[in-house]
């Protein structure tokens, strides 16, 4: 019988029988390897009533306590590395290198999160008014939920639990039901770390669970990472529901190459950028942007690296590109590519029929390439997450902006331009939450915060970051007098003279 993913709850694996239960594939040979548990609304309940048993005394840790378990988990984390990327491989299909690189920036977003002590600081003023101070404190919210998708399933968690256990929080994570195993992963190394019991819980599973986290009275915070119309779904049942939420969406990230731009570093970004992960990154490009003439040459060196590279199991470091995640993903991404031909695009690649040896019955899709793409064409006007790049022609930077402008997703751009008043206009006006100038891929660092604008975004506060810290911590002014003579009787509104 294949592996068994149960909950973890209160510090340990718990497997509540619900009668429902999901289906984890090997994506690079399509077969079952794993069944994961299905929580229900009971199962829910279970995790967030130990997570609200566990946040007085976590809330009363003191910072530089929390900050140690953060550091312990942080050297567990990179013992570790290697079993988390074969773990997000072999369920997610992407290549073993790849899935490192995920845990290096989850590690990046858990050091942030170590310097705890530092970003809990409050604000004083001393003499506000005659005798008086007034000073800001921050205070975690209590029990926070997390809902993930299946394309980090580590990195996006961590941009999630580490910040807000660091506040003081609890947390319970609903990760994707695709490759549900990192987190497993995670809850037994924060447990080693030295975390209470229950202070961090993993509940597993589908709408339901999400429902019963986004309806729970006891749950005062969701962060969302997913799609755009669950992203939507989630905003605002959530905040519905009175709980603070910030809600993550998906995306049509654009490249803009400019006629400057070195041919050659432009097509190798792109091709990285767009294949990578077999185009399975919210961060992907998605569109490639030509200005004026360069788009012969760029189209034509994009499909010279295109028939390089090595696409097969994620498990071998020597391919490239590994499966798409399911079955149903794979039969989207062909229908695309089928409607993008019959819509008049040049089909400059076509990754249908790829074949793998040995992988035949595996969710594989070729890297795919298009031209002279419109943006009334459904290959470009939707988020098709795999391995399709669209090609757009324009003549000049103001189109190109435009273009990008009238799209409804906001989450990553850049530029490729040896023209550094090009790159300020492009950063300036360009209505995305983050900018690349050169940079493919534009993931902010730890110590930045990440998050998107427009569709790909519902909520102020993007994630990890000195925005991670406020997202989860409400803020508290006191205003204290310790002077005992009397101010006497003023009826008076109280100003600062
Ligand atoms: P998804 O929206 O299908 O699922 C995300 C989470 O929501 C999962 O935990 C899933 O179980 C849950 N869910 C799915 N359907 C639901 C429903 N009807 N009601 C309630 N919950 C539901 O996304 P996915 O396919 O796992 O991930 C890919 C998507 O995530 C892409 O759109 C990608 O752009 C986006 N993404 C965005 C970012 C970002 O930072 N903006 C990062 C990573 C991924």
């Amino acid at each position: 019988m294949s592996r068994f993913v149960a909950h973890f709850i209160d510090g340990r694996s718990t497997a509540t029988d619900t009668g429902r239960t999901g289906d984890v594939f090997d994506p690079a040979l399509g077969f079952v390897q794993a069944r994961v548990a299905f929580a229900d609304d009971d199962t829910v309940d279970l995790a967030v009533r130990a997570a609200r048993a566990a946040f007085p005394a976590w809330r009363d840790t003191p910072l530089g306590k929390r900050s140690e378990v953060l550091f312990a988990f942080r050297e567990l984390l990179r013992a570790n590395a290697g079993r988390f990327a074969q773990i997000v491989s072999s369920e997610h299909g992407k290549i073993v290198s790849d899935a490192g690189g995920e845990v290096t920036r989850a590690l990046e977003v858990v050091d942030f999160a170590c310097s705890l002590p530092h970003m809990m600081k409050g604000e004083f003023s001393e003499s506000v008014s005659r005798s008086v101070d007034t000073y800001s404190i921050r205070q975690p919210l209590g029990v926070c939920a997390g809902i993930t998708p299946f394309n980090f399933p580590m990195m996006v968690p961590a941009w999630m639990f580490a910040i807000a256990i660091a506040c003081g929080n609890t947390f319970v994570l609903k990760p994707s039901e695709r490759d549900p195993s990192a987190s497993m992963l995670v809850a037994e190394l924060l447990a080693q770390a030295g975390l209470p019991h229950g202070v961090f819980n993993v509940v597993h599973g589908d709408k339901v669970a999400v429902d019963a986290l986004l309806r729970h009275p006891d749950v005062a915070a969701v962060s969302f990472v997913g799609s755009t119309p669950i992203a939507r779904y989630v905003y605002a049942t959530a905040a519905a529901n009175g709980k603070r939420v910030q809600a993550l969406g998906g995306a049509k990230n654009h490249l803009v190459v400019m006629p400057d731009a070195d041919v050659a570093a432009a097509a190798d970004a792109l091709v990285s950028a767009a294949y990578g992960s077999a185009g399975q990154r919210c961060m992907a490009i998605s569109a490639s942007v030509c200005v004026g003439d360069v788009a012969d040459a760029l189209v034509g060196a994009v499909r010279e690296r295109i028939a390089k590279l090595k696409i097969g199991p994620g498990h071998d470091d020597r391919n490239d590109m590994g499966p798409v995640v399911t079955a149903q993903a794979r039969e989207r991404i062909v229908d695309y590519i089928a409607q993008g031909a019959a819509a008049g695009a040049e089909l400059v690649v076509d990754g249908r029929g790829v074949e793998v040896p040995g992988h035949e019955q595996g969710f594989f899709v070729g890297p795919t390439l298009f031209d002279r793409v419109t943006p009334e064409m459904s290959i470009y006007s939707d988020e098709i997450f795999g391995p399709v790049l669209v090609n757009l022609r324009v003549d000049s930077l103001d189109s190109a902006l435009d273009l990008i402008n009238r799209n409804p997703y906001g989450n990553g751009t850049s530029i490729f331009t040896r023209s550094g008043g090009a790159a300020h206009k492009f950063q300036r006006e360009v209505q995305v939450g983050m900018v690349g100038v050169n940079v493919p891929i534009p993931v902010p660092v730890g110590y930045y915060s990440f998050g998107g604008w427009k569709a790909s975004l519902f909520g102020d506060l993007h994630v990890y970051g000195e925005d991670g810290f406020r997202f989860y911590t409400r803020g508290k002014a006191v205003t204290a007098r310790w002077d005992e003579s009397s101010t006497g009787i003023n009826l008076g509104f109280p100003t600062h003279k």
